[in-house]
């Protein structure tokens, strides 16, 4: 029975499978137990196999968290209750009177939690057009902490460049956070790029079946690390440890998951450019979109998301999300299923009156990995529906 992995570097399929997952020692069972546990017995008073208990730390957790260290390439993994669980403690590590840069068009929720809850707390923001380096270093104060970027953006899919975003933070002395739940660790690792702190939304494509809700975090920051497993403790935001099981058996797919969304997003982003109906589309794989030569650099595969504007504005998107029937309407993402949705009124709406513009004619597509036929078929009748 293996008790530990090959000492080489492993392909990140065998890592997704094998990381953090060894067969139990005691019984062999190829798949580790779920530690349904919130304590753990002691042999004399603080002698312990390493937990006492489940918020501090709990084995399914744990196991989780080596993983997805692993597979972004860094040196510590936390999980948490959610992606806003993982979100809201890392940006507890600030004090009152620090500054955040936020990209502009940054996931609603990240954009609420500092607009309406943590402003409260004495911390500030400032948005910034990421894609444009001078609009970020115009953008940082002397109490800037960290520059906070997504890429691809959502919904508008715009493509950031990890590097030259980590040397802004590095000539400013500020780290760089990337939310890097659209692309995956498959498709980009922005350690490897420079980049301080990863987060994950896990209830996207790192979960993959649309069946748990759950958040992850990964750096190599030893300080980083310490302060932030430290709030894990205080806060307590942690996921239990049949979320984290439903994750990790996620994980298992993500690389097979990643590669058929992608080739399905391509597929139906070339069918919308060439559709009378659309205005534009928003997706990093077309050779026609600015973000095109940087995904092609630091990004494997596109991935599964992309935006369009349909003609006949906020009237005809309203309608075609309703008529769609292998396209779920649906807020989230990543899931093997389909989802569409309407930013303006849903994923976005909590944007409404800031500067974050996201038009009412935009409708944004997570495309699944059902028969791509199927998919198309599907959008072609909904347009013909409307
Ligand atoms: C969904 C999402 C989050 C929040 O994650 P939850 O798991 O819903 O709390 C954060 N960032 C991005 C980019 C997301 O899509």
């Amino acid at each position: 029975m293996p008790t530990n992995l090959p000492d080489r570097d492993l392909g990140f399929e065998t890592r997704s499978i094998h990381a953090g997952q060894l067969p139990d020692p005691t019984t062999g069972a190829v798949i580790p137990p779920v530690y349904l546990t919130s304590t753990y017995a002691q042999e004399q008073v603080g002698l312990t196999k390493g937990f006492e208990y489940s918020r501090t730390g709990n084995p399914t957790r744990t196991m989780l968290e080596e993983n997805i260290a692993s597979l972004e390439g860094g040196t510590h993994g936390l999980a948490f209750a959610s992606g806003m669980a993982a979100i809201t403690t890392l940006l507890l590590t600030l004090k009152p009177g620090d500054h955040v840069v936020l990209g502009d068009d940054v996931y609603g929720g990240t954009y609420r939690l500092l607009d309406r809850t943590l402003r409260g707390y004495g911390i500030t923001f400032t948005l910034a057009d990421m894609t444009q380096p001078d609009a970020v270093e115009a953008a940082i104060t002397q109490a800037t902490k960290m520059l906070w970027a997504e890429t691809p953006t959502n919904p508008l899919m715009k493509v950031l460049d990890i590097r030259a975003l980590a040397d802004i933070a590095e000539a400013h002395g500020t780290r760089l956070v990337v939310d890097n739940t659209f692309a995956s660790p498959y498709l980009q690792r922005p350690l490897e790029h420079g980049a301080h702190i990863v987060v994950h939304s896990a209830t996207k494509y790192l979960g993959g079946h649309s069946d748990v809700v759950l958040g992850l975090l990964v750096t190599s920051d030893d300080d980083v690390h310490q302060q932030v497993a430290f709030n894990q403790n205080s806060v307590g935001a942690v996921p239990g440890p049949l979320d984290c099981f439903l994750v990790q058996r996620g994980i298992k797919t993500l690389a097979v998951r990643m590669r058929e969304h992608s080739a399905n997003a391509q597929k139906i982003a070339e069918y919308l450019e060439a559709h009378p109906a659309v205005a534009r589309v928003y997706f990093p794989g077309l050779a026609s979109d600015p973000g095109y030569p940087l995904a092609q650099r630091q990004m494997r595969l596109p991935g599964g998301m992309l935006s369009f504007t349909i003609r006949g504005g906020e009237e005809a998107a309203r309608a075609f999300v309703s008529c769609t029937r292998l396209f779920t309407l649906a807020e989230s993402l990543g899931g093997v299923e389909s989802l569409i949705e309407h930013p303006g009124a849903m994923t976005h709406a909590s944007l409404a009156g800031s500067p974050i513009e996201i038009g009412p004619d935009l409708i944004r597509l997570s495309v699944g990995i059902e028969s791509a036929d199927d998919l198309l078929q599907d959008l072609e009748d909904a347009f013909n529906a409307i």
